[in-house]
């Protein structure tokens, strides 16, 4: 009763005090970052093909074509038309871990009725991209959709509702349950530790791709996807207060390894990860040791997998500290979701490992109650039939979300677990020296492909073509 005592008043103080004259009412915003919709028939035959191929995938609702006016991100407050609701955004500074971002928009969103004072957390999440040549990408969270906003060709963008809760549940994304966890020594936090636990520490991350995960895109766009990821996972640690970052080190193709679309494609792709650096995913592991990535993802289009991603282990060593993530599934938080099984983190109690790794390393779950609306925190699964969208952190019971502890001491503290293994995984591979010039940390992800004749099995040799290091979309 407790919850719902403190919940009612702001959803009656909505209802009755403040109803449209709130500061986030859509009328007093005159600037709409949608400017007009386009009609289909002004794509082109490639651009109709990506709109086409969205329409495919089982949790988009609608596609449909905009464009949008990139001068608006000059405002801290702006409306957008998001075709079945409109929307208000405001400005919200980025973590300062971030440094310099002209390129990065981000704010929260609000519906007009909204409660004022009401913390949606980062459910109203905003992101707007400013890319060179004036496109813009952008994710805008209500909830468990999220609007995605696409550039096409001829200034004309895709506006995307993708239904999150239709992605499938991450009960099954293990890859490697029955495989005795080496225990890491969990440390007491002792003040020492304490110190020690401030300590910014960089997770390098390298990333093979197969043909399925590109799905017909231009290589800049699924890039840009997986950046997005990584921004979002950066501002999760610094929102739970954990002193780690996720860097992109590398990407590579995965030298003619291909899927089969029969519904196991994230186990097939893990199992091949699994196989090291003389398997059939050579070349991505190639990358990893090259670029001294501290894990390795494959990205796949796995679109008859019924889950989402797997990890090879919960509380990974350098051998298995290997991820598969569907690119499809990206806004549903899936990179930092695995990335967090490899540093030892767990789902909620009843779908984790038991016994667990860590007795404190489970996500939690607020269920939906009278008034209260479900939300859960980056590790915890979906819970059907009701919903607990995923918020952009981690649990812990230091943080307090809409009057309640994200977490508790001794069973989900999933930030602890992360801050007591992010320097036993970034050691995995020691920092690229600066010694190398433009292979110095913080640099260009260098992307490599497979180059020279097949073999008789059809695969590629072992050649590797390094390009120039790629220019990440802005
Ligand atoms: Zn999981």
């Amino acid at each position: 009763m407790r919850i719902i005592i403190n919940a009612w008043p702001y959803v009656l103080a909505g209802l009755l005090a403040a109803p449209v004259s709130s500061a986030f009412a859509v009328e007093d915003v005159s600037s709409n970052l949608v400017r007009m919709p386009v009609a289909e028939q002004r794509l082109s035959a490639r651009d109709l093909a990506y709109v086409q191929r969205q329409r495919e995938d089982r949790s988009i609702d609608w596609v449909t074509l905009v464009r949008i006016d990139p001068r608006v991100l000059e405002l801290a407050k702006f409306e957008i038309d998001l075709h079945d609701r409109k929307v208000v955004v405001r400005k919200q500074a980025l973590p300062e871990s971030f440094g310099p971002r002209p390129d990065l928009w981000r704010g929260r969103a609000a519906l007009p009725g909204d409660p004022p004072q009401w913390d949606p957390g980062t459910l109203r999440d905003v992101r707007l991209y400013r890319l060179e040549g004036g496109g813009i990408r952008g994710s805008i969270y209500i909830g468990d959709i999220v609007y995605l906003i696409r550039p096409l060709s001829h200034g004309i963008h895709a506006l995307i509702r993708q239904d999150l809760s239709r992605l499938h549940s991450e009960k099954d994304d293990v890859g490697d349950r029955s495989r005795p966890v080496k225990r890491p020594q969990p440390s007491s936090l002792k003040p020492s530790a304490v110190s020690e636990s401030m300590q910014m520490e960089t997770v390098r991350v390298a990333v093979g791709y197969t043909a399925a995960a590109l799905n017909g895109d231009p290589l800049e766009t699924m890039f840009a996807d997986v950046k997005e990821s990584i921004d979002v996972a950066n501002e999760s640690f610094t929102a739970s207060n954990i002193a780690l970052r996720l860097e992109l080190a590398a990407w590579a193709d995965s030298a003619g390894y291909a899927e089969s679309g029969n519904g196991s494609d994230i186990p097939a792709a893990l199992a091949a990860l699994v196989e090291g650096p003389d398997g059939t995913l050579w070349l991505p592991h190639a990358a990893r040791d090259g670029e001294n990535a501290d894990l390795l993802a494959m990205a796949v289009g796995a679109g008859n997998d019924a889950i989402c991603g797997q990890a090879q282990q919960v509380g990974a060593s350098k051998d298995t500290a290997l991820f598969v993530f569907k690119r499809g599934c990206l806004p549903s938080h899936t990179f930092a979701h695995e990335v967090g099984h490899l540093l030892g983190a767990d789902h909620q109690p009843g779908a984790a490992l038991d016994p667990p790794v860590f007795a404190y390393g489970h996500g939690f779950q607020r269920l939906p109650a009278e008034g209260v609306a479900g939300w859960s925190t980056l590790m915890a699964t979906d819970c059907p039939p009701q919903r607990c969208p995923r918020q952009n952190f981690w649990s812990s019971p230091l943080r307090q979300h809409q009057g309640e502890a994200a977490g508790s001491v001794d069973t989900h503290d999933n930030a602890r677990v992360l801050t007591e293994n992010k320097a036993r995984v970034a050691a995995f591979y020691p920092p690229p020296q600066a010694t190398k010039g433009v292979r110095a940390g913080g640099a260009a992800p260098r992307y490599v492909r497979a180059a020279g004749p097949d073999g008789p099995d059809g695969r590629a040799m072992r050649a590797i073509a390094e390009e120039p290091r790629l220019r990440m979309p802005q």
